[in-house]
């Protein structure tokens, strides 16, 4: 028989996690005005609202952080980032910042003024919000195929090229500081960008003369997928397709949280030493000195180790197959999701759960909250709430998904948490056609709404 799959490491420190009653539960999230972000992480069972910041450290990571070298300027851990960035990435140049965010506010105040256009694959929040903070458009060129959420298709974080040539064609050069390409798409469900179509997006923009920056905060999610769906590439390592991928990027920003399974973290790389010079002024104004930009040395160092585990291949395929195996138990219960499942998520269609809720109340909210009341499980909207408002015009966005996330952190949950999920939201799903009333909004703030939002139920 073969020997079935099991998790690449074992369990060497535990923290106590607490049930709660559904009436405790029901009080609590009035409380914290329907609004996830708001509730104490004590009122919550098993915690899913993201997999950013949320993994377990490994004991080399930590003995990594005592090594650290807090040096202001030329630390140690500084140059241990810097030679695994060049290692695994190829950049010569890198600004470490305190988190991915942080890299978008000193890259984009470099290269991104009002006016400009900024097209690629279903920007992440954040990254929309610097753009258009800076008066500029993100515009979207995802492949059409990543808005069925029940067709099958291997990389539907694939960026359509036409629609990438026509942004191309009908702008001028100069305003466009560059093409984002989001590896894994978080906003479209986690989802894979193929080798091919990075290659093919690499020529079409040296063709007009572009740059293009890689949004790599599940890099390795991505190297997994390809490793495992595109032709070519099943017998190449990580490292080896990391490497080509990262040929056809000019500069990257990184969210640590991710992919490098640490609490905080962040960098710029590039290729460029002019731009390098431009993006340093901005990062010692907003970050600190570019040996450590926002960061402790210890996270420094724990963020160069980081980056080898993150592309283990064994620790991916513990990783991505958890995820399948929590989609894998929705889908034989018939609960909607966005397929194929993603690397770091699990993505619901909360428009074809809950059917009966209007758009305008919030369908995927109106669900996190249901599930949450459910089980003490903390999921998160990535819909209409997200979505926020046009800036021109001030009307709600309704985007063509509408997803509650179930983002797994990585190395913290066993599989048993899975089943707990599984069985709560699958409880919920049973009885859907109960629910037909969602949320109003009380109050919100200008940009980024989600996180501040205030609530109440129809
Ligand atoms: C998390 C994330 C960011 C922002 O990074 P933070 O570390 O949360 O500031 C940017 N892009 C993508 C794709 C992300 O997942």
């Amino acid at each position: 028989m073969q020997l079935p799959y099991s998790e690449s490491y074992k369990i060497k420190m535990v923290e106590t996690i607490r049930k709660s009653t559904r009436g405790e539960r029901e009080k609590w999230i009035r409380d914290a005005r329907y609004n996830l972000f708001n509730l104490n992480s004590d009122q919550v069972f098993i915690d899913l609202l993201t997999d950013s910041g949320t993994g377990a450290m490994s004991d080399i990571q930590w003995s990594e952080m005592l090594l650290g070298d807090e040096s202001y300027a030329g630390a140690r851990s500084y140059y241990k980032m810097k030679s695994a960035i060049k290692d695994i990435f190829g950049f010569d140049y890198f600004l470490p910042t305190h988190q991915g965010r942080a890299a978008e506010n000193v890259l984009f105040s470099t290269l991104v003024k009002e006016g400009d256009v900024v097209p690629g694959n279903s920007h992440f929040d954040t990254t929309k919000g610097h753009i258009e903070l800076r008066k500029a458009i993100p515009i979207d060129c995802t492949i059409d195929e990543a808005f069925d959420t029940e067709l099958i298709h291997p990389f539907k974080g694939n960026v359509n090229l036409d629609k990438l040539e026509e942004v191309l064609k009908s702008n001028r050069a100069e305003n466009i500081p560059f093409i984002v390409i989001t590896v894994t798409c978080n906003s479209s469900g986690g989802q894979p960008v193929s080798m091919k179509n990075l290659r093919d997006i690499y020529s079409l923009a040296q063709k007009y003369h572009i740059k293009v920056l890689f949004d790599a905060a599940r890099f390795a999610e991505n190297a997994y997928f390809i490793k495992k769906r595109e032709e070519g590439y099943q017998d190449k390592t990580i490292g080896e397709i990391v490497a080509e991928m990262f040929g056809y990027a000019d500069m990257m920003t990184m969210s640590c949280k991710k992919d490098a399974i640490v609490n905080i973290g962040g960098f710029i790389a590039l290729r460029d030493e002019e731009l390098f010079k431009r993006a340093s002024v901005y990062n010692i104004l907003f970050e600190g000195f570019i040996t450590y930009g926002g960061m402790s040395g210890r996270d420094l160092s724990a963020v160069a180790q980081g980056l080898y585990e993150g592309t283990d291949f064994n620790y991916l395929e513990t990783r991505i197959k958890q995820v399948e195996y929590l989609g894998g138990k929705l889908i034989d219960a018939g609960v909607p999701i966005q397929m194929p499942i993603g690397g770091h998520a699990v993505f619901v269609d909360a428009k074809r759960f809950l059917t009966k809720v209007p758009k305008e109340e919030f369908q995927a909210q109106t669900l996190a909250v249901e599930l949450y009341i459910e089980s003490g499980v903390r999921s998160v909207e990535i819909g209409t709430l997200l979505a926020d408002r046009d800036p021109v015009s001030r009307e709600n966005r309704f985007p063509d998904l509408e997803f509650l996330r179930l983002a797994i952190p990585r190395r913290v949950y066993t599989n048993n948490h899975m089943d707990v999920v599984a069985v709560a939201l699958i409880n919920v799903w049973e009885r859907r056609n109960s629910i037909t009333h969602g949320f109003k909004i009380i109050s919100e703030a200008p940009i980024l709404r989600h996180f501040t939002v205030e609530l109440d139920r129809v």
